[in-house]
């Protein structure tokens, strides 16, 4: 029987490496919800609606009918790479840049809801692991399976700075902490659907779990 399984927790808890994995083996659909969250910041920033001084927020919400996410499954990296409009932006959304303004945008009431009624339809047939926030709590509340992810803040930081370095970027080890805890509080403190463990969510700290641990954990409770 297929289900759905949520996937929330704080940033760079690495739900989305231990999700893809999953739903690969599991022969489930992947969505990646911060994708799509990070795609209408993209979009707000390539149209100058928010910047480091200011964020029009009533011009972004009155434009966010010219946004259209797709995902589309690249055989070649094993999961769903996200589209703005037609155009890939996979590697254009995980810039420090987009990062650092995603979460005011994620504040948007109206853009949540945009987001969160795509996510449900994707999620109607199950067969589905979905990661991001509020999966557990707003998204799917009958998901059959809820998982909240965990590890300490320095450890997130260090996978994150490790994969942007790897991607190539440029930046302090600093400034990635300082980003991480900086969503983490505004993720965790907005009015909207804030990041909070679902009463029926098993929690899992992977600080000292390495991928295959995890991945095994999440297969058995999902076969349960
Ligand atoms: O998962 P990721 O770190 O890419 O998410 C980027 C940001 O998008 C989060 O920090 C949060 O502000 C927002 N987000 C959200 N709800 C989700 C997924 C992501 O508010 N379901």
């Amino acid at each position: 029987k297929k289900i759905v399984i949520a996937i929330d927790g704080f940033s760079s808890t690495g739900k989305s490496t231990i999700a893809k994995q999953l739903a690969n083996n599991l022969n489930y659909i992947y969505v990646d919800t911060g994708a799509m969250y990070r795609a209408v910041t993209y979009f707000a920033l390539k149209n100058e609606l928010i910047g480091e001084d200011f964020f029009k927020q009533e011009e972004l919400i009155n434009r966010l009918g010219e946004i259209t996410i797709t995902f589309k499954f690249n055989i070649e990296v094993g999961f769903a790479e996200v589209y703005l409009n037609g155009k890939n932006i996979e590697s254009d959304i995980r810039t420090l840049k987009v990062s650092k303004f995603v979460s005011p945008v994620a504040t948007l009431s109206e853009v949540r809801k945009k987001l969160v009624e795509q996510q449900q339809l994707m999620g109607k047939d199950k067969g589905i692991v979905m990661d991001g926030r509020d999966i557990g709590t707003v998204v799917f509340p009958d998901a059959e399976l809820k998982i909240f992810m965990t590890a300490s803040a320095e450890t997130r930081a260090k996978r994150r700075y490790k994969e942007l370095l790897d991607r190539g970027h440029q930046l302090s080890y600093d400034e990635v902490l300082e980003n991480v805890t900086t969503r983490d509080h505004i993720d965790s403190t907005r009015e909207d659907s804030p990041l909070v463990k679902a009463d029926d969510a098993i929690e899992i700290d992977n600080s000292d779990m390495t991928i295959d641990e995890q991945l095994n954990r999440l297969i058995e409770l999902a076969k349960e």
